[in-house]
């Protein structure tokens, strides 16, 4: 008998109507920013609701910088950034100047731990850029409270963050300066690459708008054309190319309207997998608290033992068939992050800990049955 198909850790979940979406925007002749990109970023605002301003982007790494950049993060600012989180975190902060300065997280839900950010404060912090690792949203109340305290500014990392609530509301919806989400080839919805930038400041969003498309402002160009001619347009900032064509925006708003049903095919996988494990030995991943939820992007295990048992078994589910993936190597632990903020191992006890531990298990929303129950035969034969 040929053994089975390989199980990859993710794969993007498309249908015929992304597929058509694309198509018509492309037969449309109109391939960059256009109708459809507005349109995906009005739907996009009502699935939040609450007057939220959506503002689409070619990657939530644009969607960081241009938020923390309309914000005036520069030179001599520091910026608080988890040190449990992909490199777009961090870097963006660095493309203004500022500093990054890594937090440790907590060793249950992989979050900003907000004591510690608390105790990482300088006169020179001026923002917090916490993310909502594997899609469970951070204690936003506890957030607000220390945001408050110190007068800080936040910008959400929601790149596994869509669609889940937090503290009733959908993330997105917080009073944060901005929300940034991913559409990243493996993220919850996909454009193949994309994000969206949501904020409820409007002065924030028209900053964000004329950044993403090379300083030209908008506003200065609708006001005279009814007066200048129609090649007539102003720059008043080098701005950056950050825009999404609309063939993307076309397959995105596809995506959004099936978002909650692949949301719930992720919790299904999660839940099956909380029951087949439980007694593996394996630690499984936090839960939810009410009134938050879980948009379960990604299903991260801890391997008993760690280190050599941890690689071990990432090896022996590869030769089983199954793709597995470790989320996040700590940032302190790249050769540019520990050179540029003189980061030491003996700093971040928890994700020095929790990094030897972790395996993400594939969760994609179009997985079938017979794949979750090879994924869980699996685990159990290489544990
Ligand atoms: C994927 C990811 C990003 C970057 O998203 P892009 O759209 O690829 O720029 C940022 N932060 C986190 C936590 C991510 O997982």
């Amino acid at each position: 008998m040929a053994p089975a198909p390989f199980i990859p850790f993710a794969l993007p979940d498309i249908g015929e109507a992304e597929v058509q979406a694309a198509a018509e925007a492309m037969r449309s002749g109109w391939l960059t920013t256009g109708p459809n990109a507005a349109a995906f970023e009005r739907e996009f605002a009502e699935f939040l609701g609450g007057g939220r301003e959506a503002i689409a982007v070619n990657s939530a790494t644009a969607g960081l910088h241009l938020a923390l950049e309309a914000l005036a993060v520069g030179p001599g600012d520091e910026v608080l950034v988890p040190d449990w989180t992909f490199t777009s975190t961090a870097e963006v902060v660095r493309y203004l100047g500022a500093q990054p300065v890594l937090v440790d997280v907590d060793p249950l839900t992989l979050n900003l731990d907000v004591e510690r950010a608390r105790a990482a404060v300088t006169g020179r912090t001026k923002a917090v850029l916490p993310v909502h690792m594997a899609g469970l949203p951070v204690d936003r109340r506890a957030l607000r409270d220390f945001a408050d305290e110190h007068g800080l500014k936040v910008v959400e990392d929601a790149a596994h963050a869509f669609p889940v609530r937090s503290g009733g509301d959908l993330v997105g919806q917080s009073d944060s300066d901005a929300v940034v989400f991913s559409f990243y080839a493996t993220k919850t919805i996909t454009t193949g690459e994309g994000g969206m930038v949501v904020t409820a400041d409007p002065e924030m969003a028209r900053r964000i708008r004329t950044m993403r498309l090379h300083g030209i402002s908008r506003d200065v160009f609708d006001r005279y054309r009814s007066t200048k001619p129609s090649w007539h347009y102003e720059v008043v900032a080098p701005g950056f190319k950050y825009n999404l064509p609309d063939p993307a925006a076309a397959m995105g708003r596809v995506q959004l309207s099936r978002a909650t049903q692949m949301r719930d095919a992720r919790a299904a996988i999660a839940a099956r997998y909380d029951a087949a494990l439980a007694d593996t030995g394996l630690g499984l991943p936090a839960r939810a608290t009410e009134p938050d939820g879980h948009a379960w992007h990604l299903y991260i295990v801890r391997v008993p033992g760690g280190g050599a048992a941890r690689d071990a078994f990432i090896g022996r589910m590869a030769d089983a068939g199954v793709g597995c993936s470790v989320h996040f190597i700590p940032l302190h632990r790249h050769p540019y992050w520990r050179e540029q903020c003189s980061a030491r191992p003996e700093d971040f006890p928890v994700a020095e800990d929790q990094f030897g531990r972790v395996v993400s298990l594939p969760a994609f929303s179009s997985m079938t049955d017979d794949q979750v129950d090879r994924v869980i035969a699996a685990v159990r034969s290489c544990l």
